[in-house]
């Protein structure tokens, strides 16, 4: 009897596996068709100067339009897409799609404008078909701090001469570097002083709590602390309410990034809102304290 039922789960599970392993050849190859069809969109999300309240940087969020018009987030796709390896080629269309449109936005404002993009632990590992992304600003004239590139801590774990290269050379080329969701990885920050980081991006969990959690806010103030100590910005992520802005202004936060300012947008939107409406804070001497 017991030989039978564990056959019958056997069989039970196999298919299980089996219906996984379909599902996601049906989603690779799915991806694989996105890119050449213009499935792919980048979004991009507002990112605040605390100084002056202005729109002064965007990061770029990948999105796939599925046939059907319903949109994927990244949380989706981007782990098949890094284990097939098509990540390769999907980061390097981000790159350049987010060179583009950081090169239109500092010609229409005359200055420059930042886009940063994230790039994955994946994209650091050799590849034969890897694109020289300092040649590509260079051969398109951009100034090469046009882009800045996100990176996780999970990267820096085992900080390899391979990953220490290929982000120095792209800090030699001019490009900044911002280590996202800052606090939520495993890692030591030895790395801190191997590496010249230029940002630091304060984890959205550690923002959505601050205002009624005293070791998130504790968390919150040593990072800005300590990256100012360091000579290094700081960026939050996940603002949501004024009332956890003004917090963090006070904190003399560099910069702010979340909802309260506005969502990931299609470039003709975030175009509307970079012409339009470039002032979404006021400066921290007019900001009114809570009431
Ligand atoms: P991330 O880099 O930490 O991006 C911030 C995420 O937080 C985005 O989610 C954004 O929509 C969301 N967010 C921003 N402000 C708020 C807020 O105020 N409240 C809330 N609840 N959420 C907010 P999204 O677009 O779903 O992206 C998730 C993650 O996917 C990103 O996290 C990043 O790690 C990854 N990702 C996005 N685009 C790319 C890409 O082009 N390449 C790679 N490799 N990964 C990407
Ligand atoms: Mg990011
Ligand atoms: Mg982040
Ligand atoms: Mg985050």
């Amino acid at each position: 009897r017991s030989k039978a039922a564990g056959r019958n789960q056997l069989t039970f599970f196999e298919s299980g596996m089996q219906e996984a392993a379909m599902r996601r050849l049906k989603l690779t190859s799915e991806l694989r068709r996105a890119q050449a069809d213009d499935q792919l969109e980048l979004h991009f999300q507002p990112i605040i100067d605390v100084e002056n309240g202005s729109v002064c940087k965007a990061e770029a969020l990948l999105r796939w339009r599925r046939p059907g018009g319903a949109l994927a987030l990244p949380a989706e796709f981007v782990g098949i897409a890094e284990e097939t390896g098509l990540i390769h080629e999907i980061g390097n269309w981000v790159f350049r799609e987010a060179a583009a449109w950081s090169q239109r936005w500092s010609g229409m404002l005359g200055r420059p404008f930042q886009v940063s993009i994230n790039k994955s632990p994946v994209q650091f590992q050799p590849h034969a078909r890897a694109m020289d992304w300092v040649s590509y600003l260079d051969a398109s004239g951009l100034a090469h701090n046009s882009i800045a590139v996100e990176i996780t801590e999970g990267l820096l774990l085992n900080l390899t001469d391979e990953v220490f290269d290929k982000l120095h050379e792209l800090q030699r080329g001019g490009m900044e570097v911002s280590i996202d969701d800052f606090g939520t990885g495993y890692s030591s920050m030895t790395y801190l002083k191997r590496l010249d980081i230029d940002y630091l991006k304060i984890d959205r969990s550690f923002v959505s709590e601050m205002m009624h959690d005293r070791t998130s806010q504790t968390i919150t103030e040593t990072i800005i602390v300590m990256a100012h100590k360091l000579g290094l910005k700081v960026i939050a992520e996940g603002v949501e309410s004024a009332e956890q802005r003004d917090w963090l202004a006070a904190q003399h936060c560099d910069y702010l990034q979340g909802f309260l300012f506005g969502q990931p947008l299609l470039p003709a939107e975030f175009e509307q809102l970079l012409a339009g409406q470039p002032f979404l804070m006021a400066p921290p001497h007019r900001l009114q304290s809570p009431s």
